[in-house]
């Protein structure tokens, strides 16, 4: 029997108007799906009654599958003739451990294909009217994981800045550590920042402030995950705001 194939597909920031044409095909025609726990319900609506969904999500609480039994999962069921949707939040490539899943099909002898989605961090870019670059304020963008192995081992010198835009993922908990780690590498106190909670989706929230004042914002404000901390002056620039009332204005 011919071995199906494991497609890694990028799910979006949520909203399911932000799905791919190929993305939206492949989940309204899959008969297995394994997804994340950041997968909106309504995108996992789209799949068909009779589709088998697996959550692997990654919450403490609940009883959950590690990296290694999810890429056996998958593996298994390709091995045994199914084609699998491995449905990821936002791009799989971008922090979603899709190289991790790639390289483990790989080794066992399944075919694999990568569908791009939007990433959180173009998602949130759009939703609240801050350009990631622009002329007069930013021409290098970088993304970092604000909680990844060793936070404080990782080099970001250099990544923030006067003209430059850093994007930080997973950096809820860890915020004071953040902030701490940009001052100590030189980076202004005053500093513009925005943070991005549940860009694309209907209960999004945009607040501002200087960096500072981060960890005392994520606190006071309750942030919670998901969010995106967006660090330049790209975040005070005056259209986003308007941006985010016309936001407002509509939902
Ligand atoms: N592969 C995903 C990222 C997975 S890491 C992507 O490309 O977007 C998970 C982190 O992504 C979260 O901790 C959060 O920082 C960010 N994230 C995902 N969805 C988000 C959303 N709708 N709003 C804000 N941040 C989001």
């Amino acid at each position: 029997m011919e071995n199906g194939t494991i497609y890694l597909v990028g799910a979006g920031p949520g909203d399911p108007d932000l799905l791919t044409l190929r993305a939206a095909r492949l989940i309204e025609s899959a008969r297995l799906i394994v997804h994340d726990g950041l997968v909106d319900p309504a995108i996992l609506d789209m799949a068909r009654p009779e589709a088998k969904l697996v959550s692997v999500a990654k919450k403490r609480a609940r009883h959950t599958l590690q990296q290694d039994d999810i890429n056996a999962l998958l593996i298994r069921e390709a091995k045994a003739g199914h084609d699998v949707v491995r449905l990821k939040g936002g791009d799989p490539f971008v922090f979603g451990r899709g190289g991790e899943e790639m390289e483990e099909a790989h080794a066992a002898g399944v075919r694999v294909e990568i569908v791009p989605g939007i990433s959180a961090a173009n998602g949130a870019a759009a939703a609240s009217g801050i350009p990631l670059t622009h002329r007069d304020a930013a021409s290098v963008v970088s993304f970092v994981a604000g909680q990844c192995k060793g936070l404080s081992d990782q080099d970001w010198s250099g990544l923030a800045g006067v003209g430059r835009t850093l994007v930080i993922y997973m950096g809820v908990k860890t915020a004071p550590q953040i902030a701490e780690k940009l001052m100590a590498d030189g980076l202004a106190p005053d500093m513009p920042l925005a943070v991005v909670e549940n860009a694309c989706r209907p209960e999004m929230r945009v607040l501002r402030g200087p960096l500072a004042a981060l960890p005392d914002l994520v606190e006071v404000e309750a942030v919670k995950s998901p969010a995106l901390i967006i660090i330049g002056d790209v975040t005070a620039r005056p259209n986003a705001s308007v941006a985010e009332m016309l936001a407002e204005f509509v939902a």
